[in-house]
């Protein structure tokens, strides 16, 4: 991945690098652990500055969590969320089902990770996981698939930065209950609009 510094002509080039990066990617790469290993560095460079995301797709609601698409392949082969927190917020805990990077922004998340155990109940597994900004984890139903994500503040939002191998706005995943129980679900997104990371016209202008 290329370390464009910073540019006021351009301040989304960070997340279009990102988005260059992981195309090339997914069209080469078939194994998922070698995908995930390679894609991890680039996305703790992008979480590792702060000075890119549109200030619209960084907005929390009072309500619930928001989940703003900023990127989605042209073969859905994977997307890129921004995934805001308003403060003491938490997902119910659901999977994703296919493989997933989240990396931390802004503010700091806290991740329990679920299985099931031999009578198929679902019980917490290991230790609370707390990410901070800079900080990358992986999902997929081969590394553990099932958690519980929250806000790790009751006074602030905090936002993380997602990339996943689908239009995970359109996957139909699962929520599930303590007792085992499960619902089908289907996030969406809280954004109407993408971000236009193809304007490059002030690039070919300073280029003259
Ligand atoms: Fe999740």
């Amino acid at each position: 991945m290329s370390q464009t510094p910073p540019s006021p002509l351009s301040p989304l080039s960070p997340l279009r690098d990102f988005v260059a990066f992981t195309t090339a990617l997914v069209a080469r790469e078939p194994d998922e652990a070698r995908l995930l290993a390679d894609l991890r560095p680039a996305l703790a460079a992008l979480v590792g500055r702060d000075d890119w995301l549109p200030d619209e797709l960084a907005q929390p609601d009072p309500q619930r969590y928001c989940q703003y698409l900023l990127h989605a392949d042209g073969l859905e082969r994977f997307s890129v969320v921004s995934f805001v927190w308003g403060p003491g917020q938490q997902t119910p805990v659901h999977d994703h089902t296919v493989w997933g990077l989240i990396g931390m922004l802004r503010g700091e998340e806290i991740s329990q990770r679920y299985a099931h155990d031999a009578q198929g109940r679902l019980r917490p597994e290991g230790a609370r996981a707390r990410l901070r900004p800079g900080q990358v984890e992986a999902v997929s139903p081969r590394l553990g698939d099932i958690h519980r994500v929250s806000n790790a503040f009751t006074d602030r939002s905090s936002i993380s930065i997602h990339v996943y191998g689908a239009n995970i706005g359109a996957v139909q995943r699962w929520v599930y209950a303590e007792d085992g129980g499960r619902k089908p679900f289907v996030s969406g997104y809280s954004n109407r609009w993408l971000p236009n990371l193809w304007d490059r016209s002030n690039k070919t202008v300073a280029a003259r």
